[in-house]
């Protein structure tokens, strides 16, 4: 190598040795005769110190280096003077005295800083990703990435799993969202689909006997981008053969209870991870993801005020509704505003209104001496003293704290306080971020009524294996059917999910007929599926978590952007290449494509 140590690796011990270096120049100080670098590889920083009395040569050369310069430098290690060590630098105790320098390549002015950790914007940070991974934070994200993902693969190597590639040009495998297209130049008209996931190809491995699969699989969907959605992004891809839900539970539980400690010691995990039900997590934190570092838990208030002489609580009971609430510490001090964009808040996520009732002024003080004039709200001169305690009770206010309660639909209702809860949580700082707070969310509907187009639609995908018992239910009242699907949540987001998969022909031809596939489109579309399960196809399962989202909430981010290398903006845009992009005539006419005029 032109380098005989890492910037990052010098200590003490290496004092007196010669060194030759090779690396960015960080940091460049003129301290009239001397000049001292730090040059920075991916290990770390040092300090190399150029005198014009050891090597006048060098001393000129260092005089031309400028930020970002690539340099290679030999010298001795030595102790930096007293009083002049660096305690934040690991390398802090010495320096490298320079007798001879040579740079290697010139640099222009970075765009950014890359030796301070300010904020940048991201899109430019984008168009020059190449210099944004130059800063450590982001290169400690690389490294994290790379450390967890080779902890997966020695866990799952150990217990006899093996790594399978599956084809990324192949016809559309569904996850739910719309498929990203290749053209086909040889079968002209055609196209591949690039797999949302590798669903299919996994169950087909079971069919194939492989028993333990897994791959870390890149998935392709054409949806929106989001903070925690790209549209290419990484999953651990996992099926087994003759195993039930808690085979695969258990096993991710112990993967990440082994993996945290070792690559995140800092960090803790509640254990051991709940297992909730999807009924459960809906009406206790109206998220079918939730963030269970903090209560702030939604409660039913609907006995309490059911026979009040407030309409709007009585009228959403009378119609087969909910009256539900939260409570929020300290909330009483909150200005008009603030409660209005609570307000607002509940209202775009469908709640009629938020009824907001605040409990005295200041905290201190209990319940008992709470008195109606105290009660700041539209609904007080409807209710009783004894009504408005027993729902402070039921929230676990006290005097200085608000109620936000919703009623009407459960649904909306759940979904409306499940928001609040989400936002006042951030507000009021009360997720500890060195807390991962992993559980499991089982027991979903196997479908969910699209609302739009009137049918089916699987609530995980439609390969998952209804429960036993709800088979019969199928046909008579779809919207019962359980799916043996569960989720992986934690602090707030879906990090994984999977099922236990139907392995019958005719069970799985009975659900796509019941989302509205029609024959035909069922053979062309999934025949390989239904032909492979009449040859002996095993009782499998399987899950996908994923990995950008798992590094993200490791690495304490909270965009997946910041653990991908070259992730796309929110447009979908790769800003370093410029893409997507047009492409030439004769491209198009090979792959037998006219565009549209639009
Ligand atoms: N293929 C599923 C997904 O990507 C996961 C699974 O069911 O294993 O969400």
């Amino acid at each position: 190598m032109l380098k005989s140590h890492s910037c990052g690796e010098l200590r003490k011990e290496h004092v007196g040795g010669k060194v030759t270096l090779a690396g960015w120049v960080d940091r460049r100080r003129d301290h009239g005769g001397l000049i001292f670098i730090d040059l920075r590889d991916r290990e770390g920083l040092v300090q190399v110190a150029f005198n014009p009395e050891i090597s006048e040569a060098t001393h000129r050369v260092a005089d031309k280096m400028r930020s970002e310069y690539v340099v290679r430098v030999s010298g001795e290690v030595a102790l930096r003077p007293p009083g002049t060590e660096n305690p934040k630098l690991p390398t802090g105790d010495v320096e490298v005295i320079a007798r001879e320098a040579e740079i290697l390549n010139a640099s222009r002015t970075p765009p950014f800083y890359i030796n301070e950790d300010v904020e940048i914007e991201e899109n430019i940070r984008l168009r020059y990703r190449y210099l944004d991974l130059r800063r450590p934070r982001m290169k400690e994200n690389l490294i994290l990435r790379h450390q967890v993902v080779k902890f997966i693969r020695d866990f799952l190597d150990a217990r006899g799993f093996i790594e399978v590639e599956t084809p990324i040009l192949i016809k559309s495998t569904p996850e739910g969202a719309r498929d990203y297209l290749v053209p086909s130049r040889v079968h002209a008209g055609k196209f591949y689909a690039l797999p949302q996931s590798p669903q299919q190809l996994k169950q087909l491995l079971m069919v194939a006997g492989m028993e333990k699969y897994y791959q870390i699989a890149r998935c392709f969907r054409d949806e929106d981008t989001r903070a925690d959605r790209q549209p290419e992004f990484t999953q651990l891809d996992l099926e087994m053969s003759f195993i039930d839900e808690e085979d695969i539970l258990n096993m991710f539980e112990e993967l990440f209870l082994a993996l945290v400690p070792v690559i995140k010691p800092e960090m803790r995990l509640l254990k051991p991870f709940p297992r909730l039900s999807y009924a459960e997590v809906m009406d206790r934190f109206g998220s079918d993801k939730p963030d269970l570092r903090f209560g702030l838990e939604i409660k039913d208030l609907s006995d309490i005020v059911a026979q009040s002489n407030f309409s709007i609580f009585t009228s959403a009971i009378a119609g087969g509704g909910k009256v539900k609430g939260i409570g929020v510490p300290g909330g009483a001090a909150y200005t008009r505003r603030q409660l209005e964009e609570l307000s607002r808040l509940a209202q775009s996520f469908g709640a009629k209104g938020l009824v907001t009732i605040t409990l005295g002024e200041s905290a201190g003080g209990s319940l008992k001496d709470l008195t109606l004039d105290k009660v700041r709200s539209a609904a007080a001169k409807f209710l009783t003293l004894d009504e408005v305690k027993a729902m402070a009770k039921r929230l676990g206010a006290s005097l200085g704290d608000l109620l936000l309660v919703i009623a009407g639909e459960a649904k909306t209702v759940n979904t409306a306080l499940g928001e609040l809860r989400r936002e006042l949580g951030c507000r009021l700082k009360l997720a500890d971020p060195k807390v991962l707070a992993f559980a499991y969310v089982k027991n979903f509907p196997l479908l969910r009524k699209n609302e739009e187009t009137g049918r089916w639609d699987s609530e995980h995908h439609p390969f998952t294996r209804p429960w036993d018992e709800d088979i019969p239910l199928i046909d008579t009242h779809p919207e019962k059917v359980r799916g043996r699907h569960y989720d992986l949540v934690c602090n707030g987001y879906e990090v994984g999910g999977g099922s236990l998969r139907i392995h019958t022909a005719e069970l799985q031809r009975k659900i796509f007929r019941l989302l509205g596939y029609r024959d035909e489109e069922i053979d062309e579309r999934f025949g390989h599926m239904l032909e492979a399960f009449e040859y002996g196809a095993p009782p499998h399962g399987g899950i996908a978590l994923g990995i950008d989202r798992i590094v993200m909430l490791l690495a304490g981010g909270e965009t997946i952007r910041e653990v991908i290398a070259f992730p796309k903006t929110q447009s979908a845009v790769d800003l370093t290449f410029n893409a997507p992009s047009s492409v030439s005539e004769e491209q198009l006419a090979e792959l037998h494509i006219r565009l549209r005029e639009e």
